[in-house]
């Protein structure tokens, strides 16, 4: 009954913030799946019997290590890495290296959480998993990057390879970073291993569509949401946060199908241009220069620049894509989108939103793309690129734009469907997550007690 499939749901929630105290992005993240379980739990009690919540909440594995580097003032400086080996029920580890820091283990755990639905969903065989460091990439040299960047895979080299444990880009983590980390890890093994890392440059291995994925992704899920009311991204106003990897590309397709978009931003501030972002501008700035997004508006005069992130859910817009990071819109700010007639969002970040403003959006019948969901298009092309290692071919533009395309459908379609299935018709939190679950809890119950 769902009575009893609560207590159980809770009784677990509470012994997972006992074992991790403090960790509250971790907790967070934990207790969204959670809530969403429970139907499932109602429905099949013999999910509660293998204990797979708790074997699923409790990571297989976590090396946090040393990483020490000497800066170009000769200084020697140390920083913590971490790689969390969440879960391998259906594939090697698969996530993103995050460098930033607000990176501790509650984040990485948080984020490795995520990762096992997320990647589950996708329908490839890939597990969960997530690392990173405190490294604060801003400011640093290119030679303190590469620095940095070599000690740390010297490290964590001995944990990953092809079939055991592959990470990819994140925050602060870019072809730039992943370029110096193969060539590490490819030095030190004194083999080209194609497939242990994705997000690679063309040249070497990379995929096509790799660096596009996550936002044209995003952007496609949205638009799968708004066709089902008969909405299009055409005609509409548009905010993205961020100005990285996954803004820029969700700005990119966004306009391709006839979106305005208004404003993006950096951890400063935001641009808010009326007449609509230039694109080639902000790349420019935060992907040529590395600059400030600030220095937008020394090029464009009439766009207007605000301190502070939380400012620009303020402005109003049809479409909001969060595609900065963890916890970026609050019950607050969800609720000014809300009454500036808000239609749909697409979370491009990871957890951007709280929980409280996630019930803001499902309360008010806002159109809400989950993270897992709507931002699963980077991983899904990193295990398109891992295909194509294996296989030692390359595929086109065209051929991966399609697959990724294909994926963010079925996502959403399945998305819909377990949600309705399980007694949620519309919400795609719940749809998300149970359908990730079903398919990793089916694997674990069958490999046993592990
Ligand atoms: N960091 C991305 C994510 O959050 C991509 C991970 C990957 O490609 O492995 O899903």
């Amino acid at each position: 009954s769902l009575q009893v499939a609560k207590a159980y749901v809770n009784e677990v929630y509470e012994t997972v913030k006992k074992r991790n105290p403090g960790e509250n992005e971790f907790h967070q993240a934990v207790k969204e799946i959670f809530d969403s379980l429970v139907p499932v739990f109602a429905k099949h009690p013999k999910y509660m019997k293998n204990g797979i919540l708790e074997r699923i909440s409790e990571p297989e594995r976590i090396v946090s290590f040393r990483v020490p580097w000497v800066d170009d003032q000769g200084k020697v400086r140390v920083n913590r890495g971490f790689r969390v080996q969440f879960n391998s029920a259906i594939g090697p580890y698969k996530g993103g290296l995050r460098f930033h820091p607000s990176v501790n283990a509650s984040i990485i755990k948080f984020l490795g959480f995520e990762q096992i639905f997320k990647n589950s969903l996708t329908g490839q065989p890939i597990g969960g998993g997530k690392g990173g460091s405190d490294f604060d990439p801003k400011g640093k040299s290119d030679a303190e990057v590469m620095r940095f960047t070599q000690s740390f895979m010297t490290e964590l080299c001995k944990y990953i390879g092809p079939d055991v444990d592959v990470p990819a880009g994140d925050i602060g983590v870019g072809a730039r970073e992943i370029g110096y980390m193969f060539g590490q890890y490819k030095r030190i093994r004194g083999g080209f291993e194609a497939g242990v890392l994705t997000g690679k440059g063309i040249g070497y291995g990379g995929s096509l569509t790799r660096t596009e994925a996550t936002g044209y992704g995003c952007v496609y899920f949205v638009e799968e949401m708004l066709k089902d009311q008969g909405k299009h991204f055409k005609g509409s106003t548009v905010v993205v946060s961020g100005s990285g990897n996954v803004s820029i590309y969700a700005m990119k397709k966004a306009m391709e199908l006839g979106a305005k978009v208004v404003a993006c931003s950096d951890s400063n501030g935001y641009i808010y241009d009326k007449h609509g972002i230039d694109l080639n501008t902000v790349i420019q700035l935060k992907e040529v220069d590395r600059k400030r997004i600030s220095e937008y508006v020394k090029e464009h005069p009439t766009a207007e620049y605000h301190e502070g992130c939380t400012g620009i859910w303020t402005i109003p817009c049809d479409i909001a894509l969060p595609c900065a990071t963890q916890n970026e819109i609050d019950e607050e700010s969800a609720k000014i989108l809300v009454a500036n007639g808000v239609k749909a969002i697409g979370e491009g970040a990871n957890m951007p939103s709280t929980l409280e403003a996630i019930d803001v959006f499902l309360n008010n019948k806002v159109l809400f793309g989950p993270a897992k969901a709507a931002n699963a298009g980077g991983v899904s092309v990193s295990a398109l690129e891992m295909s194509q290692n294996s296989m030692r071919l390359a595929w086109t533009f065209e051929e991966v734009d399609a697959k990724l395309h294909e994926i963010m459908t079925n996502i959403y379609r399945n998305s819909v469907q377990a949600a309705a299935e399980y007694g949620h018709p519309g919400n795609l939190v719940v749809g998300a997550n149970i359908a990730g679950f079903l398919k990793v809890a089916d694997a674990m119950l069958v490999h046993g007690v592990i």
